[in-house]
């Protein structure tokens, strides 16, 4: 049986999921948009799942878009919410440690001539709300920032810094990319103090190819497609309904266990990071106070990639940083201070609701076995 580590780039869809999208492809296969009452029954399949996502976030289903993904729903936010309040207000703050879903677009948005703060950790390696409520100012028209970074795990302040910017510049449109906290960390709308918020299914045993984007009530975005009037004219296009069902089906499934799935994860961090100590040559590259789903270690002296082609010889999949950035170097790491050396050697273990102990077990004793083996190679 492998050893499945790697929940931060996806997880197993659960049983549930599976069900719900043969079940929408089989039976609730109209469009949406037909006046028919088959194209009926597929709104509905649609509305239900609108509202499951709505309540878990705290706000109303009508502020919720279906789009592929949250790489889409961060395009659309920044790039719809620049082109609508970015004229009179070409300043973007944002951190040094966003996903490149985020990253890129707002590289993107400063080669059209937006002036971008890039918010970068203390020497601990953690976050100041202050450095990012300071970077704020009269011409800012946006800040985004991520909630849980997926490659450390660190949690950034989030709350603190968009309920400041709110009381102070509440022009200022405020995005979180909550794809690595949304099920596993509270994400609620008002808590949060964002606009607009992007999560995906695929990170919490949903489908792949769909995702959200909340959208406070009165916050204008430009579209970045045109077309029919799905999703408010915003995001146009029949829907994907199939996997729409399987994204509601997730959130069903994990939404009343949040807290014990954490603690439970929380558990398994310190059973690793225990283990881990007792392997000589280890660096730590997460934070103690950071999620507890993920933690990024480097084993000196081993690339990650060999590292990783050895656990994955014994049947155990792990991945080195990010998987998005398909073994490219991880600027992340950089970010917090990690030398290249401990960066070229990092890896990183994610968890879900189905890891267990034995699977930890299994993964420092192969971490351990691969160093005696491959350290003079
Ligand atoms: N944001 C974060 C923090 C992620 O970890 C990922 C996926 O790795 C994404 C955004 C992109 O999500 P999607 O695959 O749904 O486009």
């Amino acid at each position: 049986m492998a050893v499945y580590l790697d929940n931060a780039a996806t997880t197993k869809p659960f049983p549930e999921v599976v069900d719900a999208v043969v079940k929408s492809m089989t039976h609730t296969y109209a469009n949406p948009s037909s006046l028919h009452r088959a194209g009926l029954d597929a709104q509905l399949v649609m509305d239900e799942a609108r509202k499951t996502i709505a309540d878990a976030l705290g706000c109303e289903p009508g502020c919720i878009l279906f789009t592929s993904g949250a790489t889409e729903s961060s395009n659309l936010a920044l790039r719809g919410a620049a082109a609508a309040y970015g004229k009179r207000r070409p300043h973007i703050v944002t951190s040094a440690v966003e996903h490149a879903s985020v990253r890129s677009t707002v590289d993107a948005l400063e080669s059209q001539g937006f002036r971008v703060t890039r918010i970068r950790p203390n020497e601990n390696g953690e976050f100041d709300a202050a450095d990012f409520i300071d970077a704020v100012g009269e011409d800012t028209c946006l800040i985004s920032m991520m909630m849980a970074e997926n490659e450390t795990g660190r949690i950034l302040p989030v709350q603190k810094v968009f309920r400041i910017i709110k009381k102070r510049f509440p022009e200022v449109i405020t995005h979180c990319d909550a794809v690595q906290a949304f099920m596993k960390l509270p994400v609620r709308v008002n808590d949060l103090h964002a606009d607009l918020i992007s999560i995906s299914a695929h990170k919490i045993h949903g489908p792949k190819g769909v995702g959200a984007l909340y959208v406070r009530r009165g916050v204008r975005l430009i579209p970045l497609v045109t077309g029919g009037k799905q999703e408010k004219s915003i995001r146009p296009g029949t829907e994907a309904l199939p996997l729409i069902a399987g994204f509601g089906a997730a959130v069903k499934c994990m939404q009343p266990t949040i807290a014990q799935r954490y603690e439970k994860a929380e558990a398994l961090k310190h059973f690793l990071l225990d283990r881990l100590h007792e392997i000589k040559d280890i660096h730590i590259n997460s934070s103690e106070q950071g999620s507890s789903y993920i933690v990024n270690f480097s084993v000196k002296g081993i690339r990650s990639e060999i590292m990783l082609h050895f656990l994955e010889s014994k049947g155990i999949y792990v991945s080195s940083g990010s998987a998005c950035s398909k073994g490219a170097k991880s600027g992340v790491l950089a970010a917090y201070g990690v030398s290249d050396d401990h960066a070229d050697s990092a890896l990183r273990i994610s968890f879900s609701c189905e890891t267990t102990e034995e699977d930890l077990i299994a993964l420092t004793d192969a971490v351990a076995q691969g160093q005696a083996q491959l350290i003079h190679k």
